[in-house]
C-alpha cells in the first residue's frame, strides 16, 4: 500500500486541510522543500508558485529563519506565563510598521485572528451584523464560512462553505460584491445601525486578484467611521508580502483593526490580530476584561523567532525589490506570450501574486466578472505546468505566489512550460 494511501485509511480524504486534496493528484506525496522547490517520495521536483498557500515569502527554509529558530529552540520553550522578550520585540515592530496597528496580539492562525476581531467588534459595538463581499475568504469558522467560491446561483444570497452552520449565524452576516460602492453605501443606509464590522481582504487574493478601486476603500472607511462600525482589513496574505505595512501602506487607507499570518512568519504558524488601542484594550486578560482571549500555543518562542527573522531579513534585504520586479516581469511576459498565440486571457496579480484567467477583458473587478473564467482551461493549464514541473494549484481560481528565492531562471522555465502548455491545448 502507498503512503498516500495509508493517508486515506487514517486521515479523512487523506489530507490535512480542504483543498491539499487536488484531483488527479491524490498520490502525492511530498518529502522535501527547499527554497523555489519541492520534491514528492518518486524523486520528482517541482518549481513551487503555490508556496503553501502563500506563507514562505522568503522561500522555503530560509537559512536566516531557520537558524533564529533553532535558536530559539536551544534556550526557550514555551511556558504559558507572562510574556518573552521576543514577544515584546515582535509586537513592538508591527506597531511600528503596520499603520493601523498601535496594539497586537498573537494567534497560530489566520482563522483564530479574524474570529477575534469579530468577536471583538461586536463586543464594542454591541450590533450583530457582519459585512463581507463575495470572494473573500476569512478561515473556517462559522461568522464568515460563506460566500468564497460560489455557483453563479449561489450568488446573491448566503452560500456556506460547510454544513453545520446554524442559519441564523449565516443570516448575521451581509455578502456584498467587491468594488461595488453603491452595495455597501445602501447596505449602511439600510443597516448601519446594526452593522458591527466590515471585513474583507483588501486585494480578494482568495479568488486570484481582484484589485480594489480607490473609491471602495474610501467609501468602506467613510461608512464604518459614520455609522461607527468596524473596519477590518484581513491582510492575511497581503500582510508583509505586498509591503511590510500591508495594502493599507499601498492604498493609504488605515483600518480600525487588521489580521495577520502567513507571510509575517515565512511558513511558521501564526496569525496577528491588531489595531486602535482602545479597542484592542477590551481583550486586556485583567479581571473583568471583557472579551476574552486566549490560546496555549499564543507567541509561541519558535514562531516568534521566525516572525523576527522574518521581518529582519524584509527590512534589510531587497526582498520586496526582487519579488515585485519578478512579478512584474512575469505577468508582462505571460500576456505577451498568450497575445502571441491569441488566445483571450487576462494575467493580472499585484507584486509577487500573479493569475491568469481564461476570459476576455478587462481585468476583473468583482466575483461575478470572475465567472467569465473558462475554469477547465484554468485547471487543464495549470495539470499541464505541473506534468512539467511546474508547481502553479490546479484548483480554479487559485493564485500563484513568487518567492525571494525564485529566479530569472525559474521564470524562464515557467514561460517555457506554458507555452508547451497552452500549446498542447489549442
Ligand atoms: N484570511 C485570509 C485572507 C486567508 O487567505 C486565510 C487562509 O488562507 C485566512 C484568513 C485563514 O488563515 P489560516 O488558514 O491560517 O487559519
Amino acid at each position: 500500500m502507498t503512503l498516500a494511501e495509508r493517508a486515506r485509511r487514517v486521515i479523512p480524504g487523506g489530507v490535512n486541510s480542504g483543498q491539499r486534496s487536488i484531483p488527479g493528484l491524490t498520490d502525492l506525496v511530498i518529502t522535501r522543500t527547499q527554497g523555489s522547490r519541492f520534491w514528492d517520495s518518486t524523486g520528482r521536483e517541482f518549481t513551487d508558485y503555490h508556496a503553501a498557500f502563500g506563507p514562505p515569502l522568503l522561500g522555503h527554509n530560509d537559512p536566516d529563519v531557520a537558524a533564529a529558530v533553532a535558536a530559539a529552540r536551544a534556550s526557550l520553550s514555551l511556558t504559558g506565563v507572562a510574556v518573552t522578550e521576543g514577544e515584546v520585540l515582535l509586537a513592538e515592530q508591527l506597531a511600528e510598521l503596520v499603520p493601523s496597528i498601535e496594539k497586537v496580539l498573537l494567534t497560530s492562525t489566520g482563522s483564530e485572528a479574524t474570529f477575534h476581531a469579530l468577536r471583538l467588534a461586536r463586543a464594542v459595538t454591541g450590533r450583530r451584523l457582519v459585512v463581507k463581499f463575495q470572494g473573500c475568504y476569512h478561515g473556517w469558522h462559522d461568522a464568515v464560512s460563506l460566500n468564497v467560491i460560489s455557483a453563479p446561483d449561489r450568488i446573491g444570497r448566503p452560500d456556506p462553505t460547510s454544513t453545520g452552520i446554524l442559519p441564523e449565524v449565516l443570516d448575521a452576516t451581509l455578502v456584498l460584491r467587491f468594488n461595488d460602492v453603491e452595495a455597501v453605501r445602501r447596505a449602511f443606509a439600510d443597516h448601519g445601525d446594526d452593522i458591527a464590522a466590515v471585513i474583507l481582504e483588501p486585494v480578494p487574493h482568495n479568488v486570484g486578484a481582484l484589485l480594489p478601486t480607490d473609491d471602495f476603500l474610501r467609501t468602506l472607511r467613510e461608512e464604518c467611521t459614520r455609522a461607527g462600525s468596524v473596519l477590518v482589513f484581513d491582510e492575511v496574505i497581503t500582510g508583509f508580502r505586498h509591503a511590510l505595512g500591508g495594502y493599507q501602506e499601498v492604498a493609504g487607507i488605515v483600518p480600525d483593526l487588521t489580521t495577520l499570518g502567513k507571510a509575517i512568519a515565512n511558513g511558521a504558524p501564526v496569525g496577528a490580530l491588531g489595531g486602535r488601542a482602545d479597542l484592542m484594550e477590551h481583550f486586556s486578560s485583567r479581571p473583568g476584561g471583557p472579551v476574552f482571549f486566549a490560546g496555549t500555543y499564543n507567541g509561541h518562542p519558535d514562531v516568534v523567532a521566525a516572525a523576527s527573522a522574518t521581518v529582519r531579513k524584509l527590512r534589510e534585504e531587497p526582498v520586496h525589490e526582487h519579488v515585485f520586479r519578478l512579478g512584474d516581469r512575469v505577468r508582462r511576459e505571460l500576456d505577451a506570450l498568450y497575445r502571441r498565440l491569441d488566445v483571450p486571457v487576462v494575467v493580472t496579480g499585484f507584486g509577487s501574486v500573479f493569475v491568469t484567467y481564461f476570459m476576455p477583458g478587462p481585468a476583473p473587478r468583482s466575483y461575478d466578472d470572475l465567472l467569465a473564467n473558462d475554469a477547465s482551461r484554468f485547471v487543464g493549464y495549470r495539470r499541464r505546468l505541473v506534468e512539467q514541473g511546474v508547481f502553479e494549484l490546479p484548483l480554479n481560481l487559485k493564485r500563484s505566489h513568487l518567492s525571494y528565492a525564485h529566479t530569472d531562471a525559474d521564470v524562464d522555465r515557467l514561460l517555457e512550460a506554458t507555452e508547451r502548455a497552452v500549446g498542447a491545448m489549442l
